[in-house]
């Protein structure tokens, strides 16, 4: 039996490493990464960012995610829908600020006396940002679902939202998961995504297998207003996965990952294919789309499916911020107690 610990630690610690697994391939296609790593792709850690193991982009938002929702709960806001966010949101500025960018947001400037990551030096390095969340939080205005800020579905809103979903205290981890998304992404497969997954993870916790947990997702995904491609997406990774064995070229079927809905679709994929944790993040970064992201999001499934200890040892220790991952994991679970 995997303890709800294991799975919370485990969800963020996978994150992590198949972030850093898909690191130095991201922007390879199949072909290269081959001809680069031979025909198995890439096997275990290797170097990327000047590091041994680099976290990217992906993982340091999800950190970011991470602690305004500790904030958050430390202010007895979690069930306070605006309050809740605008802690977020101030998150977001923080990371905004970590990367050497700055915001015409009121709030921008007053933001830097909360949390702690912010005094990380190690977090202040760029690894391929974004476009859409730098130009979304240098807003002087805070994207909504209501009011958004453009029109990406960039995955880059499902690729952070993780900690929402393994926050306890947050009851509603679909809705608040897709407002987190829409802070920096105004399409709904920019941020129905990273509800999606939110939510998905919440059932995984609560022990349900995944395609429970989609079964669920899905019926709560069908009551949003542009819900359409998502939808269709989910449903294709399902389809896909009950057809054949798991091949890199199979899983493009699916798409390049650049957006929302096709990130999270292979990283279903990738998890309901496969045997065990290791296996779920090789063929997540083994292809030629998005290949940090997709590890990223595929090891969230992952690690909350079979737990931390279903990592193996030698990819969690040579892992970058590895001590202030576990950290952020024990502080999401307790609330920051
Ligand atoms: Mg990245």
């Amino acid at each position: 039996m995997i303890d709800l610990e294991e799975r919370i630690r485990g969800s963020l610690l996978a994150g992590a490493v198949g972030d850093a697994l898909g690191a130095p391939v991201e922007f390879l296609s199949l072909k290269e990464i081959h001809d680069r790593h031979g025909s198995r792709g890439v096997t275990g850690p290797l170097p990327s960012y000047g590091q041994p193991f680099a976290i990217t982009d992906d993982t340091q938002m999800t950190l970011f995610v991470a602690e305004g929702l500790v904030l958050a709960s430390r202010a007895g806001a979690l069930q306070k829908p605006s309050e809740r966010l605008r802690i977020l949101h101030r998150a977001h500025l923080r990371w905004l600020r970590s990367q050497g960018a700055s915001s015409r947001h009121p709030t921008f400037g007053r933001c830097e006396d909360e949390g702690w990551l912010i005094g990380l030096e190690e977090l202040h390095q760029r690894r391929a940002p974004g476009h859409t969340c730098l130009s979304g939080l240098q807003s002087p205005r805070m994207g909504t679902i209501e009011e958004p800020l453009n029109t990406s579905k960039g995955c880059g809103g499902v690729m952070r939202v993780a900690p929402v979903g393994l926050a306890l205290g947050v009851q509603d981890p679909f809705r608040l998961g897709a407002e987190v998304a829409a802070l920096t992404h105004g399409h709904p497969s920019g941020y129905l995504s990273a509800g999606f997954l939110a939510a998905v993870l919440r059932s995984l916790l609560a022990g349900d297998d995944l395609r429970q947990a989609c079964t669920a997702a899905l019926e709560e995904l069908a009551r949003w207003p542009g819900h359409e491609e998502t939808t269709e997406a989910v449903r294709s990774a399902l389809s896909l996965a009950g057809n054949g064995e798991p091949t890199p070229e199979r899983l493009e079927t699916l798409g390049g990952a650049w957006v929302g809905e096709e990130a999270l679709a292979i990283a279903l994929y990738c998890v309901l294919v496969s045997e065990n944790l290791e296996a779920v993040l090789l063929l997540a970064v083994n292809h030629g789309g998005d290949s940090d992201s997709t590890g990223a999001i595929a090891g969230n499934i992952a690690g909350a499916v079979w737990g931390a200890g279903g990592i193996p040892a030698n990819w969690i220790e040579p892992l970058e911020l590895r001590d202030e991952i576990e950290k952020l994991a024990e502080l999401v679970r307790t609330g920051g107690a």
